[in-house]
């Protein structure tokens, strides 16, 4: 079976006083045993190593970015190296927010996943489409060449979660209906059958972004081929205790 995924993306908020307290909350919440749910939190870069030293043992850290290649001169950004230097297990690559905002395409992203892996970084690779791919019917071939572009770079997939957000849903209120997460995600796994690998397919979890809250993790977490989340907005609230109730 597919462990349960709950990732939380900050994204680029919060101060050294509010993380401290949204690491306590969290740190006091009852959640499921880490045999049935991995949780991982992604706070911004300067606040990681703070982060991993008090958070509670079963939960991980990620970062929300890495550098494409070998660390240099590249001034602003952190790599990968760094990041297995300090013990961090896991980052964020893909996102929308930097697709869009920062122009990385399938290949950039695709070159990411296969560096940060290649350094033994385990990655939470986003993809999605946007309100307009949705509407004029290519859904599935935005996901798939996206997925294609990571697919084409990565031969080991163990260390890989496929992150479903679809831009529309992301920080809107408009959460995907249990219908329209699991039809993509079953079409996603079915790519991946057809173009990686049955072992692949059946392994590898896909999870779902996009306006989650702890009121409609449940039905979504019902779906067959949803195997967790990453949650935006709700992982700053304690909340996000519930939502990774939804596991069970
Ligand atoms: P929201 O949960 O705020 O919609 O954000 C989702 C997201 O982008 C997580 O990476």
């Amino acid at each position: 079976g597919r462990k349960f995924f709950v990732g939380g993306n900050w994204k680029c908020n919060g101060t050294t006083e509010q993380v401290k307290k949204i690491v306590a909350t969290l740190n006091e919440g009852q959640v499921p045993s880490e045999d049935v749910v991995e949780v991982v939190l992604s706070p911004p870069f300067v606040f990681l190593s703070m982060v991993k030293d008090c958070l509670r043992s079963d939960f991980q850290v990620a970062a929300q970015n890495s550098w494409v290649k070998k660390g240099g001169a590249f001034t602003g950004e952190i790599s990968a190296e760094m990041l297995v230097n300090l013990g961090v297990p896991w980052v964020i690559l893909g996102h929308s927010e930097r697709r869009a905002l920062l122009s990385e395409s399938n290949e950039f992203v695709g070159d990411k996943v296969a560096y940060a892996l290649a350094q033994g970084l385990k990655v939470i690779a986003c993809i999605g489409e946007t309100l307009e791919q949705r509407e004029s019917g290519t859904t599935m071939e935005v996901v798939a060449a996206q997925t294609k572009a990571i697919a084409e770079r990565v031969t080991n997939w163990d260390d890989v979660v496929l992150a479903y957000e679809p831009v529309w849903a992301i920080g809107t209120g408009k959460v995907a209906s249990p219908e329209q997460a699991q039809e993509v995600h079953c079409g996603l796994r079915d790519w991946l059958l057809t173009n990686v690998s049955p072992e692949v397919a059946s392994s590898t979890r896909i999870i779902y972004g996009g306006s989650v809250t702890a009121s409609n993790s449940n039905i979504l977490a019902h779906q067959p081929d949803v195997d967790g989340f990453l949650v935006g907005g709700a992982s700053l609230k304690p909340e996000f205790i519930d939502i990774i109730k939804a596991a069970e």
